[in-house]
């Protein structure tokens, strides 16, 4: 588009579909990542970047090759991409310092605080041992949640205390880890925002989705959110009001509780394109990709383009999980090809048990007619509906 090279950190399917967006504009993409990883299959080139997202030295080779850099996940050596702007002037979206501070879970929580943000109620846990754990049991009562700070995915870093006699599991499971506890939260709902903001800092917010878990890990995304209008509304001004606290451009993916008096509590930000927003590329005007591509590069962000694409469009998107049985997860994509308005996205990625293989996206003028075709698409799974 305008001649410049997007570096990115992770090529993971988050950097395989930044790939896609911004090669549509003509922006040269080049990956930091292993070899063969999903983002570099679907992008030929000689000068990508073998090594790790968290290893100083590739990450200079990157920024050495490149315009901008930009994340597709929040554990990379936010210190080096620092150094990397300084030393090569490379721009840098999110912010080496919005990554640094989202990438320790407790230090995000503080700094949304500080700017009036409604989150969790949390504590940081100064000492891994059983007593200061006891005081917290004592305060937040049981069950609470105890989680990693840093490096956490997929529910990974993170433990149900269920009970005291827990305590001493809690920490055996997350050893060595920093630590910090959040209160149990009995939300209704778990729902999301993406958020897109412009080097102006201008915020534009894509519709308010519902999001469902199994074992922790993102299942099936509901666009629009079954909320009514005041809570949908409500969480597309908390999202982008948080999102407003960060400097810098980019997309962020906003995860939030919904409880049952209303309320609203943000559960944390991703600096990037997220899980959630999939359905953007069927469903709305610019996909999450897209617009993370035009804000980081200053391309235009128009009006309503993180709009529905028209104004009954209704999506459900359901996540490819590797299987028990390798690539038995297929059986459920070769169902969503035979069925109408249902687009298979699949990464590249070897099988393996709960491994994010790929997603599927369908979209239809109402949100029951999504529902049957999600039924169809997981034969005798079971039907997520609430
Ligand atoms: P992600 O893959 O989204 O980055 P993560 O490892 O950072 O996940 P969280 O988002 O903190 O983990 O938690 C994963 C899920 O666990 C949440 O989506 C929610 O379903 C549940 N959960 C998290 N915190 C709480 C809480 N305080 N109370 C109740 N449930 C919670
Ligand atoms: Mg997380
Ligand atoms: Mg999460």
């Amino acid at each position: 588009m305008d001649g410049k090279t997007i570096g990115i950190l992770g090529g993971g399917q988050l950097g395989r579909m930044i790939v896609e967006a911004a090669h549509r504009l003509n922006i040269k993409t080049i990956i930091l990542d292993a070899p063969n990883s999903p983002a570099k299959q679907i992008n030929a080139l000689d000068e990508h970047v073998d090594g790790s997202f968290s290893d100083a030295k590739s990450i200079m080779e990157l920024a050495r090759k490149c315009d901008i850099l930009t994340v597709e996940i929040e554990h990379v050596d936010a210190n080096a991409l620092q150094e990397a702007k300084n030393k090569y002037g490379v721009e840098i979206y999110p912010l080496p310092e919005t990554i640094k501070m989202i990438q320790d879970k407790y230090l995000q929580k503080e700094h949304l605080i500080e700017h009036g943000i409604e989150v969790t109620e949390s504590i940081d846990v100064k000492e891994n041992n059983v007593e200061t754990l006891t005081e917290i049991g004592n305060k937040f009562q049981y069950p609470f949640m105890l989680k990693s700070r840093t490096l956490a995915y997929d529910g990974r870093g993170n433990y149900v205390v269920k009970s005291k006699d827990n305590l001493s599991e809690a920490l055996e499971f997350l050893k060595d880890r920093p630590l910090y506890a959040e209160k149990w939260c009995k939300f209704t709902m778990e729902l999301a925002v993406m958020v897109v903001r412009s080097i102006e800092g201008e915020v534009f917010a894509y519709p308010t989705v519902e999001t469902v878990h199994k074992n922790n890990i993102c299942h099936v995304v509901y666009a629009p959110a079954r909320v009514n209008d005041t809570v949908a509304v409500k969480a597309s001004i908390l999202a982008k009001n948080a999102v407003k606290s960060f400097p810098g451009c980019g997309i962020f993916g906003v995860e939030m509780f919904l409880l049952s008096n209303g309320e609203l509590l943000i559960n944390e930000i991703a600096p990037r394109p997220h899980n959630s927003g999939h359905y953007t590329i069927d469903a709305c005007v610019t996909s999450q990709f897209e617009a993370h591509v035009r804000a980081v590069v200053g391309l235009p962000m128009p009006k309503d383009f993180t709009k529905f694409s028209t104004t009954n469009t209704n999506a459900i998107m359901l996540n490819v999980l590797g299987d028990d049985t390798a690539n038995k997860e297929l059986e459920i994509c070769r169902r969503a090809l035979e069925t109408p308005n249902a687009s298979v996205y699949l990464y590249g990625k070897g099988t393996r048990p709960q491994r994010k293989m790929g997603h599927i996206n369908i979209v239809s003028s109402s949100m029951t007619d999504c529902e049957n075709r999600l039924a169809h698409i997981l034969g005798d799974e079971e039907v997520v509906v609430k």
